[in-house]
């Protein structure tokens, strides 16, 4: 069998991180293209009971490596690790996420293997491209923004093996799992050699986040045309109302009305509600990258031109605070 598609599980206190099993679900699909194994690498203390789930997701073998000092993410000693497996099961992708650890160890172990990394992939798809008269099959597609978002670009590595990719948390939709579906655990030898150890974990001090966007089922988004402390009470009586979440474009961010965390975009969180309600937001390509999956998109503009009709399900055109008012109203009656 040609070499396989492997995806590195993220976790943390042996918890496997949402977006590894959103790409082990995609890579699943990938796979079953090229008709190859979908293999996983992971790395920490005593997850041996955790990575079953892997299998309810469609990996089909997972290399782990069990140490004590790797219970916790450190950037040299996991790179490392993962370098040892990828080199010794040379697999033809390698895909990670676009978290923090995802970033740091993605490109360090590119440089390591001497392949491309493309970051932030918004799709993947395998297919075939020509170059310079040459044709290419079965290739991995990393389908990304690229100029700030204006162009969507296709970016392939033909001759270096793995290609490899980091996507960001709630790009790939997550398969439902099936419990019936088991995985091939293989423990991997390997111990960190000492002087990978440049930094040393102290203490883990945990901030709880505010909100949480990825695992929301209804998002009500401010943008600039709500972008005041009335029409930013009136957006989160919304929210609340109907049992969901505060959203914002960037500028709202950035003039410091909401927090970063709760940023929908390009650079902020891609959102997959049920529910995406966007107040007085233009529809710019950076968000639309961001919350075009949803599964209905509710948008309230003063101008009827607005380019975020053109993605919405429902439109109403008229002043933010007077239909965001209207439309409490009536939730809270019907309530
Ligand atoms: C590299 C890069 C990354 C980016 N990443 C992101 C990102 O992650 N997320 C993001 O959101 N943006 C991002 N942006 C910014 C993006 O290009 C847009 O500038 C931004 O999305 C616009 O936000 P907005 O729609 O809130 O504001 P605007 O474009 O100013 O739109 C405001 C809208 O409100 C309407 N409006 C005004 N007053 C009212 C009213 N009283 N009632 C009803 N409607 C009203 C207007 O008609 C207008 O359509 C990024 C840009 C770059 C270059």
């Amino acid at each position: 069998m040609a070499n396989g598609l492997m995806v590195f599980i993220e976790q943390f206190e042996g918890k496997i991180a949402n977006v590894s099993l959103e790409l082990i679900s995609k890579g699943r699909e990938l796979a079953d293209q090229l008709g190859v194994s979908l293999e996983a690498a992971a790395v920490g203390y005593e997850m041996e009971e955790e990575l079953k789930l892997l299998g309810h997701y469609g990996c089909d073998k997972v290399y782990y490596i069990d140490n004590e000092e790797l219970e916790f993410f450190l950037s040299l000693p996991y790179a490392d690790a993962v370098s040892h497996i990828i080199k010794k099961y040379a697999p033809q992708i390698v895909l990670f996420g676009a978290t923090t650890t995802g970033r740091d160890i993605a490109p360090r172990i590119a440089s390591e293997l001497r392949c491309g990394l493309t970051a932030d992939c918004t799709d993947l798809q395998i297919g075939e491209f020509t170059l310079k008269g040459e044709t290419y099959k079965d290739k991995l597609l990393q389908i990304r923004p690229a100029f700030g978002g204006n162009i969507i670009a296709t970016i392939v590595s033909p001759d270096s093996m793995p290609s490899m990719a980091t996507v960001r948390s709630g790009v790939m939709k997550m398969v439902n799992p099936d419990k019936n579906k088991k995985v091939e655990i293989v423990e991997e030898a390997y111990t960190p050699k000492d002087d990978l150890f440049l930094s040393e974990i102290l203490e883990v001090i945990k901030i709880e986040k505010s909100v949480d966007l990825t695992s929301a089922r209804i998002i009500v988004s401010a943008g600039m045309g709500a972008a005041n402390p009335d029409s930013i009470k009136l957006v989160a009586e919304l929210a609340s109302v109907l049992g969901g979440v505060v959203g914002a474009s960037r500028p709202v961010v950035d003039s410091g009305l909401l927090k970063k965390e709760h940023q929908v975009g390009q650079t902020g969180t891609t959102v997959r509600p049920n529910l995406y309600i966007a107040c007085g937001i233009s529809g710019q390509i950076q968000h639309r990258a961001g919350m075009n999956e949803s599964k209905r998109i509710i948008a309230i503009n003063n101008d009827p031109e607005a380019p975020i009709f053109n993605i919405a399900h429902y439109g109403i055109v008229g002043d933010i605070n007077d239909i965001l008012t209207k439309m409490i109203a009536a939730y809270k009656n019907k309530v």
